[in-house]
This record gives structure tokens, C-alpha cells and sequence, in this order.
């Protein structure tokens, strides 16, 4: 059908309907180099000199995150922390040792198995719920850590657009202001807090799957076995339904979002006047006796030794 680039008029790669505009190969990397740096002058994600960590899990976004950091002139080092969830953690570790030895990069890893004394199975199975509340609050605790320890000042996560707006509707259904607070794709850093910024919040995950094959970045295409029922998937698949039927919706949603609506929703629970104390145990900042991840461990720890 002769799809050409809007830029250049050679033979198009990719349809984004959402820009309503074709790209050959070339200026779609441009096209993805330029939402991200948007994304970090907008919000002033990542200041010059300063030292970045990228959390990297092995999949398309993560990895492409990584790889359009470097090119756009911030060095980041990586982190990659092991779930214990089978052969899908093994895997996803492989595709991260890959990624960055091919490209003399320094890798952190965090195995929550050898480190922790747990895994994301254990702790499922000793607090009887859906895992991915343990292993969003594991991976935020060991990121931030880390980063803290490291002496970086910034921790990158690959959510991309079609992530933020999932998760968007999902805090909107709900009416969850507290969370709707916290929800932005920078947030400062605090005493005992590393800042953390979604540089790929501009990109879908069209665009992040095409990236990744156009610039053979080989990644792990299984996606984890325990996001079954995880209701995030329902929440895109609706929201891919309307981007169908009204290419940009998802965008004018999440955008308008982060303009009109976000600035004045306030910052969130944490700054009214919660007081933190270094957690006994681990030392980061918390407002209860023991830290979250400290307590869940606790938990989950009994569990792998019977
Ligand atoms: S799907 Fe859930 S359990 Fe799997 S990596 Fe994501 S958050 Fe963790
Ligand atoms: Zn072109
Ligand atoms: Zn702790």
C-alpha cells in the first residue's frame, strides 16, 4: 500500500496513528528519542552530571529504556532484581546479562532468594493474595535501596503509556485520591527516597515492541506467569478497545490527567505530616515499627523453610 515516512518519504516501518504519521526505520528511533526527551525536560527527570540507575527486567520496555538512555547521552546503570519465579526469572536475567555485557554496561543484581530469604511464590502463598502486591512493594524497596546505597540519584522505570493509563483508570474507578496523588512520572526524591521517573511514559507499547525488533534487542517476550488476573490487563484491554475506536484517547486521558487533574490533587498522603523512622531492621524510612518489606518478609521467610 506504500506507506511512506513523514519525515523523509522513504518507505515507511510503522503506522502511529495516534501522531498520524508513518516513520521509515531511522525516524522512528528519532521519534522515540524525542518522546523521551520530552519526558525528561517536561518533568525535569534527570539532571546533567547526575547518576542514574534503570530497573530492568529483562522485557521490551525496560531494555529499550536502557538502550535510549545511553544513546540520548545519560550512562545508567542497571538493576535487575531475580523474582524466584521459575524458569521466567532465570530467562529474564539471561536477556539483562546479554543486553548489557554486549554493551560493557554495569549491572546490579538482587536476588531476592539468595539475598532476602524469599521469593515472590512464597510471599504469595504465606499472605494468600495476588502476587503482585509483594512484588511491586519488593521491587520498590530493593530499588530504592539500592540507589540509596549506590549513591544515585535517580531511578528509572521502563512504564510506558499503556501502563500509566491502565493504571490510571483503575485509581479513577476507584476513586483513589491518595493514589491518584502519587501517580506522576517523576517523583522527588525525600530524605531516604531516591527521586523516580517513567521516561517512557510518552511511548505505547506498540511503539516499545517495535523499537526493541527494529533495533534487535532481544528481550524476553513471555510475560510473567503470575500476572494471570492481575487486573491491570482488563483495564488496557479496555482502553486499547477505545484507542481503537478514537486513535489518541488513551493519550488525551493520561495526558490530561497529568495537566489539569494531577496539580490539584496535592501531593499525597505521605507529606501530611507522617512522621518517618529508619526501620530497625533495614533502615529505610517508614512510618510504622518495621518496614513493609521487612514485615512481608517476615512472613514470607517461615514459609520457604518448612
Ligand atoms: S506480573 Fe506481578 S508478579 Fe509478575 S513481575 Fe509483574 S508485578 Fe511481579
Ligand atoms: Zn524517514
Ligand atoms: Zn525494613
Amino acid at each position: 500500500m506504500g506507506m511512506k515516512c513523514r519525515v523523509c518519504r522513504e518507505p515507511a516501518v510503522i503506522d502511529l496513528k495516534r501522531h498520524n504519521a508513518n516513520f521509515c526505520h531511522p525516524h522512528f528511533v528519532a521519534h522515540c528519542e524525542e518522546q523521551v526527551r520530552r519526558a525528561i525536560r517536561h518533568f525535569a527527570m534527570i539532571r546533567p552530571g547526575e547518576k542514574v540507575l534503570v530497573a530492568v527486567s529483562g522485557g521490551k520496555d525496560s531494555l529499550a529504556l536502557w538502550d535510549l538512555l545511553t544513546r540520548l547521552g545519560y550512562p545508567a546503570d542497571g538493576l535487575y532484581i531475580g523474582l524466584g519465579i521459575d524458569d521466567y526469572s532465570d530467562e529474564s536475567l539471561d536477556h539483562v546479562r546479554r543486553f548489557a555485557g554486549a554493551r560493557g554496561l554495569t549491572l546490579h543484581v538482587v536476588d531476592l532468594a539468595t539475598d532476602h530469604g524469599f521469593t515472590i511464590p512464597d510471599a504469595a502463598a504465606a499472605t494468600r493474595r495476588a502476587p503482585c502486591g509483594a512484588c511491586g512493594l519488593s521491587k520498590r524497596h530493593i530499588f530504592n535501596q539500592v540507589a540509596l546505597d549506590g549513591g544515585y540519584d535517580v531511578v528509572c522505570t521502563g512504564h510506558n503509556l499503556d501502563d500509566e493509563a491502565a493504571v490510571l483508570l483503575g485509581n479513577v474507578l476507584h476513586w483513589d485520591l491518595d493514589y491518584l496523588a502519587r501517580q506522576h512520572p517523576a517523583l522527588p526524591a525525600a530524605p531516604g527516597f531516591a527521586r523516580k521517573v517513567k521516561p517512557l511514559y510518552r511511548l505505547g507499547e506498540r511503539e516499545m515492541a517495535a523499537y526493541c525488533v527494529l533495533e534487535r534487542i532481544d528481550y524476553q517476550v513471555e510475560e510473567c506467569p503470575m500476572a494471570a488476573g492481575n487486573r491491570h490487563i482488563g483495564y488496557k484491554e479496555t482502553l486499547n478497545d477505545l484507542e481503537a475506536r478514537s486513535p489518541g484517547s488513551k493519550a488525551a486521558f493520561l495526558f490530561g490527567f497529568l495537566e489539569k487533574a494531577h496539580p490539584v490533587l496535592g501531593r499525597g498522603e505521605t507529606d501530611d505530616g507522617v512522621v518517618l523512622h529508619p526501620c530497625p531492621s533495614c533502615g529505610a524510612p517508614t512510618p510504622g515499627e518495621v518496614c513493609a518489606f521487612c514485615r512481608l518478609r517476615a512472613r514470607a521467610i517461615p514459609v520457604t523453610a518448612s
